[in-house]
């Protein structure tokens, strides 16, 4: 018997991990294709802020990053590589948008120094930009690293089932409370209201006789060189899904988009593209993550629909899995968010402490409950 089951053994999966085993459960973990095997293992793991205007994505990211990025100093540092980053505006929207945060932010902003300067192309250096200090993390070693302390399994889990106070995973495995952290792929509830959309992305490793230090950002992302190697992402396909287009994914056109991205901004010479990598980011509708337990929607409409069809209503009253909870929607700040939604969530888990409403799967239900008839 597990204190914790968690499915799905990437970011999110391997964060929850780890607070959980550092709170002395006994933890096993869950993956059918291996640890980072989905978005995880794609992800460029960039550690950055979101450059934009205000807004509550945008401060929660802000918190994630300022946590996340003494989190992994302090736990992981052989596993970040700390860097400076260089976000270059892209167009005039984008370098209003870069002004208003530099006056706004309270982080602290550096000055470009000029021996960065060389690897970029003219027009990067004459568009608006902000440069901070920043990290990279490494996707699968940092997942793997996380979850070290668990009973890992490499198996689906095709069924979970709630007999007697426990919850019985695939038949074989009994556990007190169960973690969904399951990303892009379906879900095993069969609840409608919880709906993520897969988007599709495409990150290059390269070799380039250019050296570089820092991170850019603009139309794509360059990472520094680390031990050698240079990481461009990613694409955002929303027209290529794995499992609904019939054609597979063309990476080749796909390299050249990378490519061509990124020599808009940087001067790379002597490029050789050594590994490609594939996935899908999960991300929510209206972008904010989903943690907390998972409402049962049918028990929910049938014992209280007065309550749940009002204008504000009171997500406590809706009925709940026992001990069953999500963590997902991370889009495109997986690494960012990972470690500081963990940490909430653990302690929701472990001592009932309060998650902020808006994170709450439950705000899903309640709007999908008021559109029905
Ligand atoms: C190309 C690309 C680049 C990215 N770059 C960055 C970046 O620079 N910085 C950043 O912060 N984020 C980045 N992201 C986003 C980040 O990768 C995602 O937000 C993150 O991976 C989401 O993690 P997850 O744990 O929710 O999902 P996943 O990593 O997809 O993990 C879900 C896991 O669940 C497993 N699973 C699902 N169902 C079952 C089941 N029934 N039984 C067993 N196992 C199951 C899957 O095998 C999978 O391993 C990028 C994403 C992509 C695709």
């Amino acid at each position: 018997m597990y204190d914790v089951v968690i499915i799905g053994a990437g970011i999110n999966g391997s964060a929850m991990a780890y607070e959980l085993t550092q709170k002395g459960k006994k933890v096993a973990l869950f993956d059918m294709a291996g640890i980072a095997s989905g978005g995880s293992g794609a992800a460029g793991a960039f550690i950055s802020p979101k450059f934009s205007k205000e807004g509550e994505l945008k401060e929660l990211i802000h918190d994630a990053f300022v946590y996340s990025m003494k989190f992994y100093e302090s736990h992981f540092a052989h596993l970040l590589k700390k860097s400076p980053l260089l976000h270059i505006a892209k167009d005039e929207k984008d370098s209003q948008t870069l002004k208003y945060y530099k006056l706004h932010t309270d982080l602290q902003l550096k000055s470009l120094p000029a021996k960065f300067q060389k690897n970029l192309q003219n027009q990067a250096l004459e568009q608006e930009s902000v440069f901070l200090e920043a990290g990279v993390v490494h996707a699968k070693l940092m997942c793997e690293a996380l979850s070290k302390s668990t009973t890992f399994f490499q198996q689906e889990v095709k069924s979970l089932v709630y007999a007697d106070g426990s919850w019985i995973i695939n038949e074989s495995y009994t556990a007190k409370d169960v973690v969904l952290a399951t990303g892009a792929y379906k879900t095993l509830l069969h609840e409608p209201y919880i709906e993520l959309r897969g988007v599709w992305g495409h990150r290059i490793d390269i070799k380039t006789s250019t050296h570089n230090r820092f991170s850019i950002h603009q139309f794509v992302s360059v990472s520094p060189e680390i031990d050698g190697v240079t990481a461009i992402g990613a694409t955002h396909n929303v027209h290529y899904h794995p499992q609904k287009n019939k054609e597979p994914y063309n990476i080749e056109s796909g390299r050249a988009e990378l490519l061509q991205k990124a020599l808009k901004s940087m001067k790379l010479e002597d490029i050789e593209v050594i590994k490609d990598y594939t996935g899908l980011r999960s991300g929510s509708f209206d972008y904010m993550p989903l943690i907390g337990q998972v409402v049962m929607s049918q028990e929910t409409l049938a014992c209280c629909k007065k309550k749940v069809r009002v204008k504000r209503p009171d997500y406590a009253n809706f009925l709940y899995y026992p001990n069953l909870y999500m963590i997902n929607g991370n889009g495109g700040y997986g690494f960012v968010l990972a470690p500081y939604l963990a940490k909430m969530l653990s302690e929701k888990i472990v001592s009932d402490k309060e998650i902020n409403p808006r994170l709450s799967p439950a705000r899903f239900f309640a709007r999908w409950a008021k559109k029905l008839t």
